[in-house]
């Protein structure tokens, strides 16, 4: 616990001693001691100096001024001296006397003065001593003498004679000397005062100059701590941040991986620390952000933009490595009724579930992504044409199996269109382009899986050219019809043709309908391809009819797009009356999907037919997802069970089940059920025993041209135009 404590207060002082604002304080309570240490070095140096000065001009003032009293006390002791020499007189001895007493009391505070012994006065003063009391005496001795000569005088020598002036001079000169010595002495005093204050003059200005440099001193070691904190600073502070800086505008202009300058502090450490939290942060966003843009929201698996760029980068390598590369482009079929019968969230489902049937088919280094509604992308590495067909293979086997969803079993089927590289496609875009290509190709002919081929190009590359040529096909009747018997089971008798619609391209030869029927539904076509057939079956219907052929009830196929029309019914009254066709020798076939497609609009519109006489069929019954409740209501005549499993049903048994349910079905709602793509004896003897009313197939005819048709029409029977309902089954 303690020696926790210990190496929590160590971290502590090292990230302390590591923070810029401790070594910033600490630096900064170093400065200012140091500092006011200066300042109290230069305090006390000052004081002490002006101090002494002080005290020294005061005492040299001192004893100047006593100096001066005492010269002046001399020169009045010299002056009276001569005036008493000259006229004797006893209050001049008593002012001389004084005079004397004054010059020694000034003498005696001289002697006082310190500041003469500390400048080694003190001998000169003990001889001016000396001279003074002699002087003191002298005088006294002088002045007797010249009393005494003065009595003298008056009886040896007269005042102002030249003797007497001889008198007075000797006495003068016998005392002269020791007034020069006295004289001398102040002199040499005020010369010495003179020369010390010269001297305190020198400190002064030498005191001043210290200080002066001192103050330069302190500023130079002030001009260098700016210049190494600015180094400091530059190195430990504004490098790094400006590092810290430029890696953040690297990052933000994109590059990453920039490499973030080492912490020299703790405050550093923190907005390194902070900026790689906020790189981490930035990258964890921009990779949700790239996963966002590069994945599918639906399936999760990679999208359209990510393919492109995984293909382009696997063909390169391909390209390098000269392996090959296999591509397949898979749609799902009738994915859009699924979305509209079962609604779009089983729709949601089943693209899931069939994203990861594909995934968990595919090796870990193969890529699977979802370039649109229905259609997927599947990206083979080192794989040829015989691993990607058998994977191609092993897809659609796995589409036998019904995907469960809301507790239905849904079997849902898919077209793959497979390429290679090199073998059939050249670049990245080649790839994705012609496995599409092939991809309806496999649709078209409803053969699973296609292998690319040329010839496929014709018909994408042309399809844009096709709806023009389209357009001219029907204005210059370059289309034809075909006819198709029926056959009753019942009475063996052929019951009425469905007619089929040719068109005979003048480059692209033989063009089927499944191929243009939707460009004429994308190009809104439709409407005067569906009048011109009209047109055409009621022409020839007229026809047969003026050759007493009895071409029993026609099936002419209508798409949904003519449902939605309101000028259809307005058309398909006029055709008849045109060619004077009863209503109720046509039938109309309608695809199960394109009545669910718009249930209400076109149970309306499907009751409209019907009051027109008009007989209405559901063609390709099984492969939509009609509801019983549903076709219950509509006014409908005939199902027609789809083609798909009519053909397997004697060998499938679920087609068989589905075959003889659909039947059951059909009679129990009053309905004619006719089956299409007999192409067996064996199917058509399976039929019978189901109690199948219609057949129509191979097995019996192929489509026909008008002209080969007639041999299975029978002839018109005289007594009445119209079968009953027998004959109609
Ligand atoms: P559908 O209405 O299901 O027509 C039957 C298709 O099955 C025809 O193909 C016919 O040739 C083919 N078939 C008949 N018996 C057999 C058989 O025993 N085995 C096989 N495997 N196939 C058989 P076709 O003529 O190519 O027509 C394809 C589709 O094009 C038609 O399918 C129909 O939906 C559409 N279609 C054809 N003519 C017209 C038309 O005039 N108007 C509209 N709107 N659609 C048309
Ligand atoms: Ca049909
Ligand atoms: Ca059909």
């Amino acid at each position: 616990m303690s020696r926790e404590g210990n190496n929590e207060t160590s971290g502590e002082r090292q990230k302390a001693a590591y923070s810029l604002r401790q070594r910033y304080l600490f630096v900064t309570a170093i400065l200012t001691l140091f500092l006011l240490g200066f300042i109290w070095l230069a305090h006390s140096y000052v004081s002490k100096h002006v101090l002494q000065h002080r005290v020294n001009m005061e005492q040299r003032n001192l004893t100047t001024h006593t100096v001066r009293l005492l010269r002046d006390s001399i020169l009045q002791i010299e002056q009276n001296l001569e005036r008493f020499l000259w006229s004797p007189d006893e209050s001049r001895r008593h002012i001389i006397l004084h005079n004397v007493d004054t010059a020694l009391m000034y003498f005696e505070q001289l002697k006082e003065q310190q500041w003469l012994h500390s400048v080694g006065h003190a001998d000169d003063l003990g001889d001016f001593d000396i001279d003074i009391q002699a002087l003191h005496v002298s005088l006294k001795a002088v002045m007797d003498k010249r009393v005494s000569i003065n009595s003298r005088i008056n009886s040896v020598h007269t005042v102002g004679s030249k003797e007497f002036t001889n008198v007075i001079t000797s006495l003068q000169q016998g005392i002269g000397p020791q007034f020069q010595h006295l004289w001398e002495y102040l002199r040499t005093l005020d010369q010495d005062i003179e020369h010390y204050a010269a001297i305190d003059a020198d400190q002064l200005t030498h005191f001043a100059s210290t200080i002066i440099r001192g103050i330069w001193l302190l500023t130079i070691a002030g001009l260098c701590l700016i210049v190494i904190g600015y180094i400091y600073f530059e190195q430990r502070i504004l490098n790094p941040i400006a590092m810290v800086a430029r890696a953040l505008k690297e990052e933000a202009d994109g590059r990453s991986g920039i490499e973030l300058p080492r912490a020299h502090s703790f405050e550093h450490q923190q907005l390194i620390d902070a900026f790689a939290e906020m790189r981490f942060q930035v990258q964890d966003r921009q990779s949700a952000l790239e996963h966002q843009a590069l994945r599918d929201n639906l399936t999760s698996l990679p999208n359209r933009f990510f393919w492109q760029g995984a293909l382009n980068k696997q063909c390169e390598e391909a390209k390098e490595k000269r392996n090959s590369l296999g591509v397949m482009i898979v749609g799902l079929d009738r994915f859009k009724e699924i979305n509209e019968t079962l609604g779009h969230s089983v729709g949601d489902r089943v693209l899931q579930l069939f994203g990861e049937r594909l995934k968990y088919l595919l090796r870990s280094n193969d890529t699977v992504a979802r370039l649109g509604s229905d259609e997927f992308a599947i990206m083979l590495p080192d794989s040829g044409q015989e691993e990607t067909v058998y994977i191609a293979r092993k897809i659609l086997e796995e589409m036998g199996h019904p995907f469960q969803i809301e507790q239905i079993n849904l079997y849902v089927g898919c077209s793959i269109g497979v390429t290679l590289y090199p073998k059939t496609s050249n670049s990245a875009e080649e790839l994705t382009r012609h496995a599409s290509i092939a991809m309806y190709a496999a649709k078209r002919h409803k053969s699973g899986y296609a292998l690319y081929d040329q010839k496929y190009d014709i018909h994408s590359v042309h399809k844009l050219s096709l709806a023009t040529d389209l357009r001219n096909a029907i204005q210059n009747d370059r289309l034809y019809l075909v006819f198709q018997p029926q056959q009753s089971l019942r009475s063996q008798r052929c019951s009425g043709v469905e007619v089929l619609l040719r068109w005979n391209h003048p480059i692209h030869g033989l063009v089927r309908p499944d191929e243009f029927i939707p460009i004429a539904e994308q190009t809104g076509l439709i409407h005067p391809l569906t009048t011109w057939v009209l047109d055409n079956s009621f022409a020839q219907m007229a026809a047969w009819r003026k050759q007493q052929l009895d071409s029993g009830i026609v099936s002419i196929n209508i798409s949904v797009f003519n449902l939605q029309s309101p000028d259809f019914i307005g058309t398909l009254q006029s055709q008849l009356y045109k060619w004077d066709i009863p209503a109720e020798k046509v039938m109309l076939e309608i695809t199960e999907t394109a009545m669910m497609a718009d249930p209400t609009h076109a149970k309306a519109t499907l009751e409209q037919l019907h009051r027109l006489g008009v007989k209405l069929a559901i063609d390709d019954f099984g492969t939509g997802f009609s509801s019983l409740a549903y076709l219950k209501q509509l006014p409908v005549h005939e199902l027609k069970i789809d083609k798909s499993f009519v053909m397997e049903m004697a060998h499938d048994e679920n087609d068989a089940v589905i075959v003889r349910s659909t039947i059951d079905l059909a009679h129990n709602l009053g309905l004619r059920v006719v089956a299409e793509g007999v192409e067996t004896q064996e199917v058509m003897d399976l039929l019978a025993i189901l109690d199948c009313d219609v057949i129509q197939g191979y097995h019996l005819s192929k489509p026909l041209p008008a002209a080969e048709v007639t041999q299975w029409l029978p002839p018109i029977q005289k007594e009445g135009n119209v079968r009953n309902i027998k004959d109609f089954r």
